[in-house]
């Protein structure tokens, strides 16, 4: 990470404090590892980038339909989708500083390292054997690897390492008051399988036909062994995941339809697309024939944000198996042969982004330090320059003064915008000093009530990005908020 990206980045969460965005959890008892809290308007800027998926999946798609389902499941979904057996990181611990790493990590960092002093092969030797060894699942020559390259625990600074063991990211607790009756369940680490388990109740009930989508928002947990860059990598964090389901054999034209629109998303909220790459799978899962994930230019690096996977019908066969419940769909279309295409088990394209990283994305790319100096004086302000959609708060309302009928006015105003729109009335210190503070959450315009606005029922609007301000009529708030908040915008 280079120093001055460091600097923006420390930046960024600091400012996410301190302006409501996110806390960390518990914090009063000295924080929860990589478990994160979303403040008032972190609150509010998460719930409209899920908005802003949710109308361009369900509402713009007249194939796709959205559900909830619980984050409790049968427990023998996650041995039917794999996750009980192979949903684990091979993890070391170093017996001086009882400090625990991933051990594919601790050889990457080394990677990195010997990438960045110039000794590009050792680095490709290190990278091969490393992937070797994950393949083949060999633990012990993992551990070797670590030994043979030198590593030492950052922090004790030796090489007295465990060996390595596989520890599966799933949280596990108990279901039923009486210990007979209870049994092991796990809190989900994907959303997906709700939906897939579900596939067949949205089908039916909904009358949908292939090739059609379901889409879901929710929590997923994983017991992440080690926790780094903020909200990147969390233990509980949501995701935003759609399954599109496919006749088999039509699979690469949906896979590539998705990998188009899911970057024309990210694109849509104004990103400079520098900022963007795909980053194409080498090694795929074993459910996937094919696989990419979007990245995006983070302050310390390219990062995963959304993953699109072509998942075949691996999930359904395995429910089909473990459920004994048939997961077939009838497809009534005539093929070439003239014949129905009649019963299959659908193949699956999965977009799945992590909501979290989205929001991180969304305030890295707002924020940011403007110099404002003039010859006369020295002056800067911290402007989050959000999509006015996205926007925490869309307008605040100051009256110019406390006194003369002003505030009354200016809450008249309020009282009104407030039934279409998230607004904030404040009256506190100098106008300039209420407009950094609104520049700092990112609210796209500020609306002053003046001694001119008892006469003529105008108003003054200030905007956000240009700082340019305009006289308006009053009555025309409503339109002027309205086009510029549109979520057409972000969607057309
Ligand atoms: P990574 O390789 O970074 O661990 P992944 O490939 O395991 O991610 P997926 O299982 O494909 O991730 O999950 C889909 C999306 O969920 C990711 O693109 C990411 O945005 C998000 N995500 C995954 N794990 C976490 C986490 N621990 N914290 C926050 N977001 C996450």
């Amino acid at each position: 990470m280079s120093k001055i990206t460091d600097e923006v980045f420390k930046n960024v969460v600091s400012h996410a404090k301190e302006y409501g965005f996110v806390f960390p959890s518990s914090e009063i008892y000295d924080g929860l590892s990589a478990v994160y809290d979303y403040g008032q308007n972190g609150a509010e800027l998460k719930n409209n980038i899920k908005t802003y998926w949710w109308k361009s999946m369900v509402q713009m798609h007249e194939n796709i339909v959205g559900i909830d389902s619980a984050i409790f499941m049968h427990p023998k979904i996650w041995k039917a989708s794999g996750h009980v057996d192979g949903f684990a990181d091979p993890m070391i611990d170093n017996k001086d500083s009882q400090k625990r790493y991933r051990a594919d990590q601790l050889i990457e960092d080394k990677i990195a390292a010997l990438d960045a002093e110039g000794k590009t092969d050792e680095a490709e030797v290190l990278q091969t054997d490393m992937d070797a060894a994950l393949k083949a699942e060999d633990l012990q020559r993992l551990k070797e690897i670590i030994i043979d390259a030198r590593i030492v625990c950052p922090i004790s600074k030796t090489a007295n390492w465990t060996d390595v063991r596989q520890f599966n990211l799933m949280f596990s607790t108990q279901m039923g008051a009486m210990a007979e009756e209870s049994s092991e369940i796990y809190l989900r680490p994907e959303t997906a399988q709700g939906i897939f388990v579900n596939f067949l109740n949205v089908q039916k009930s909904g009358r949908m036909k292939i090739p059609f989508g379901i889409a879901q928002i929710g929590k997923a947990f994983r017991n992440e062994v080690i926790a780094r860059q903020f909200i990147i990598r969390m233990r509980e964090f949501e995701q935003m995941e759609m399954q599109f389901f496919v006749r088999p054999g039509t699979e690469m034209i949906w896979y590539d339809y998705w990998k188009q629109a899911r970057l024309k998303w990210h694109l849509g909220l104004g990103t400079s697309a520098e900022k963007y790459r795909y980053h194409d799978h080498t090694k795929l899962a074993h459910y996937a024939n094919a696989a990419v994930d979007i990245e995006y230019d983070f302050p310390f690096g390219f990062k995963e944000v959304e993953g699109i996977h072509s998942r075949t019908d691996f999930d359904l066969s395995q429910h089909q198996k473990f459920s004994g419940k048939k997961m077939q769909y009838f497809d009534p279309e005539l093929g070439e042969d003239g014949k129905p295409y009649g019963n299959y088990i659908p193949f699956v394209i999965e977009t799945s982004i992590g909501l979290d990283r989205m929001f991180l994305l969304t305030m890295i790319n707002a924020y940011e330090e403007e110099d404002l100096s003039t010859e006369e004086r020295q002056d800067s302000r911290v402007v989050l320059r959000f999509p006015p959609a996205l926007a925490p708060v869309k307008a605040a309302i100051f009256p110019l003064t406390k006194k003369d009928g002003l505030p009354e006015k200016a809450r008249e105003i309020m009282d009104r915008l407030k039934l279409d729109f998230a607004v904030q009335y404040e009256e506190k210190d100098a106008i300039g000093k209420r407009y950094r503070r609104q520049d700092a959450i990112g609210t796209p315009i500020c609306i002053t009530v003046d001694h001119q606005s008892l006469e003529d029922n105008t108003v003054t609007i200030r905007h956000r990005d240009s700082m340019e301000q305009e006289r308006v009529p009053a009555d025309q708030l409503e339109k002027i908020i309205g086009e510029l908040v549109s979520w057409g915008k972000l969607l057309a």
